[in-house]
């Protein structure tokens, strides 16, 4: 008897290779097999008799093959296989292309199926390439057909065909991971319906209750996840911190802290009286002054008689951080320290001494701070700034070197509220959402790929004023190659500085490059020793570098929103007036509404929600770099009621039940969800 952990071999049709092939994506079991959901589907149920097909339909015809279909060969490498076939209206002309067996399959006098795109002209009908099935076959035509993502080796059909298979043999042994109660107040159908429909649903109706129910089910158990996560850390307890008196640190700024700011580090002090070891988001726009709020912070925990740690996680941007931050703290008499890869032996070994000594009191730095030699004595705070580039696991080891110290997260990329809830469900966020005053516009142009000419004169003229120039160009795919972004960005930046601008210095930096020799570059552009720098999207999260004015992205239109808003943070950080000039010949509809969009906000939560709602939250982060285990059938910009519901009923569960004992499936999806996602974050 088959299991849902049988292996795909079981299923006929699959052989070792075919096996191999599933294997890429990720199917090893029939429980696999099943759960491999469909990314479209392919509606074929539009039947017509052969003189009613008008011209561009897709339809389903059944005709009888009139004669025996020919096959000629037109050139090399072009067979063509022709037939006709009738129906009591009229005659249908099929060509297949390259595909010569379909002479010796398809017999004259028999009837078939035949599901394709419509081309008719007088009273001519024909169609290229249909998919072809036996009279009453109702596997391909006549129906809804899922469309699977695939690999080299799988075709549509086998997959599908393996799927049923799968379906037949295991679709009853599911165990449901919804508890009966919850399915019934959400009125959501049983798990075997919902995997029967959403591979071969009837029609809308069916395929909507199914994936109602498939969607609950993935926010419910990412709900419980979260909801057990914050639990648990909720009980435990620490000492609480007495509140700090802040007035020094704020009069030794050369500023006042915006309302915001103020409202965060309110917020902060609040986790750390507690009791409660603090997992909080600081959330804000670029250049919003996250900074100066982490900077609050450790000087609480110091003035609590503990260590904290500030983790970034490029040494260019810690090397930023401690520049910035060690001379106020110092002034007000804490001991800081820098400590990155880069550091050198004799340097690092007194870092360790003072950390455990306690004589250092803010230690800042990279995931040099977690390597496994580094022991602090009092560890009470860890920050870490711009957090999508630390996994869970990567939190997990800096929190496990103290007892239980405080958590304080710093995140620059908005996001907007829907994927906050699930991103950081566990945490408590606070939201940064104003600018320190007086920053400069940045004025925004979306041109067309014939500007280049201008642009280069803008540019030499910046430069002679002395500002200096970022220059983003995407990867260009060539001749079907797998795209090389160093080949692109080191092309880019030879022509410019040969052809463009001989009389300047031009740099690149790409994400292939060894990241010594990347920060090597990004330290002489900080330095002001190269006009313009050539990238890829690696130009840092955060890199700071006042004087740079311009930044020209090429290609705009293949960057994501939030990505573009990112980039644009890059200038506009001194006093001189920025310009961000987006080159895209994408006449589309929609690439002129998205470029449209930055030129018109600067605002990075309102960028955010049009980039989710434009682009659906897969392509959010560009990778998974989120942490947020896969959401496989959830449309996170349209199943926004799903998940207030989702999340107050796994709330209910967990709290009648908080250990899950009497539901286990729940409890092992839960599990599962959770640890697949550590491991992508890995
Ligand atoms: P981000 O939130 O992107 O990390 P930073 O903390 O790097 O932003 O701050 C950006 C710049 O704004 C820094 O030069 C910082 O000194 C300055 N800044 C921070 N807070 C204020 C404020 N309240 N008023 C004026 N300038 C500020
Ligand atoms: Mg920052």
């Amino acid at each position: 008897m088959p299991e849902l952990t049988t292996d795909v071999r079981y299923v006929k049709g699959i052989g070792e290779q075919r096996a191999k092939a599933l294997e890429k994506l990720g199917i090893r079991t029939l429980k696999d097999l099943i759960s491999y959901f469909p990314r479209a589907y392919d509606d074929r149920r539009n039947r017509r008799e052969i003189a009613d097909l008008a011209d561009g339909e897709s339809a389903c015809v059944e005709a009888m093959v009139s004669f025996p279909p020919t096959l000629s060969r037109i050139r090399r490498g072009l067979e063509l296989v022709k037939l006709q076939a009738t129906d009591d209206t009229g005659a249908l002309d099929v060509v297949f292309f390259n595909q010569a067996y379909m002479r010796d399959s398809l017999q004259a006098g028999k009837t078939y199926t035949f599901f394709g795109k419509v081309q008719a002209s007088g009273r001519k009908r024909s169609m290229a390439n249909p998919i072809v099935e036996r009279e009453g076959g109702r596997m391909q035509t006549g129906r809804i057909v899922p469309v699977y993502p695939l690999t080299a080796g799988v075709t549509q059909f086998t997959m599908m065909n393996a799927v049923r298979q799968g379906l037949d043999a295991c679709q009853k042994l599911l165990p449901d991971p919804l508890p009966d109660e919850v399915r019934r107040e959400h009125e959501l159908c049983g798990i075997d319906y919902a995997y029967q429909r959403i591979h071969f649903p009837e029609g809308e109706e069916d395929l909507a209750i199914a994936r109602r129910r498939m969607v609950f089910e993935e926010l419910f158990l990412l709900a419980a996840g979260q909801y057990r996560l914050r639990s648990r850390r909720s009980g435990q307890s620490c000492t609480p911190w007495r509140e700090t008196d802040l007035t020094e640190f704020t009069a030794a700024l050369p500023f006042s802290l915006t309302a915001a700011q103020e409202r965060a580090i309110r917020d902060i002090q609040g986790d750390l009286a507690s009791g409660r070891p603090m997992n909080r988001l600081v959330q804000g726009d670029v250049g919003s002054g996250k900074t100066m709020v982490a900077a609050a912070a450790l000087l609480c925990a110091v003035r609590n008689g503990k260590q904290a740690a500030l983790m970034a996680p490029t040494e260019i941007l810690a090397e930023q951080h401690h520049k910035g931050l060690s001379p106020l703290l110092e002034k007000l008499g804490v001991r800081c320290a820098l400590l990155t890869g880069a550091t050198g032996a004799r340097a690092r070994r007194e870092v360790l001494a003072g950390l455990e000594s306690r004589e250092i009191q803010v230690v800042i730095g990279t995931h040099a701070l977690i390597s496994g030699d580094v022991v602090y004595r009092a560890l009470g705070l860890v920050v870490t700034d711009e957090q999508h580039r630390f996994g869970v696991a990567q939190r997990a080891a800096l929190a496990g070197k103290g007892d239980r110290p405080h958590l304080l997260v710093m995140s620059a990329t908005p996001i907007p509220r829907t994927l906050a809830l699930m991103i950081y469900g566990d945490l408590d966020v606070s939201v940064i959402n104003e600018l320190p005053p007086g920053r400069q516009e940045i004025d925004t142009f979306a041109v067309p790929g014939s500007y280049h000419q201008r642009i280069y004169r803008f540019i030499d003229k910046e430069v002679a004023a002395g500002r200096q120039v970022y220059m983003i160009c995407s990867m260009v795919e060539e001749n079907d190659q797998i795209p090389d972004e160093r080949k692109a960005a080191a092309a880019y930046a030879k022509m410019l500085q040969e052809q463009v601008f001989p009389h300047l210095t031009v740099a690149c930096v790409h994400g292939r490059m060894k990241s010594k020799e990347k920060e090597r570059v990004m330290a002489s552009f900080a330095a002001g020793q190269i006009h313009i720098l050539v990238s890829t999207t690696v130009v840092e999260v955060g890199v700071d570098v006042p004087n740079a004015t311009v930044m020209v992205v090429e290609d705009a239109d293949r960057f994501g929103l939030s990505q573009l808003h990112q980039l644009r943070g890059r200038v506009g950080r001194g006093r001189y007036k920025s310009y961000c000039i987006l080159i895209s010949d994408n006449r589309s509809e929609e690439a002129r509404a998205r470029l449209k969009v930055m030129t018109r906000t600067r605002d990075g939560f309102k960028i955010a929600e049009e980039d989710l709602r434009l682009r659906g939250p897969g392509d959010f982060f560009g990778h998974r770099q989120h942490g947020l285990p896969a959401l496989k059938v959830a449309d996170l910009s349209c199943d926004m009621e799903l998940l207030y519901e989702a999340k107050s009923a796994a709330a209910k569960v967990l709290e009648r039940d908080p250990e899950l004992s009497g539901e286990p499936a729940m409890a092992a999806r839960v599990e599962e969800m959770f640890r697949a996602s550590e491991d992508a974050m890995n």
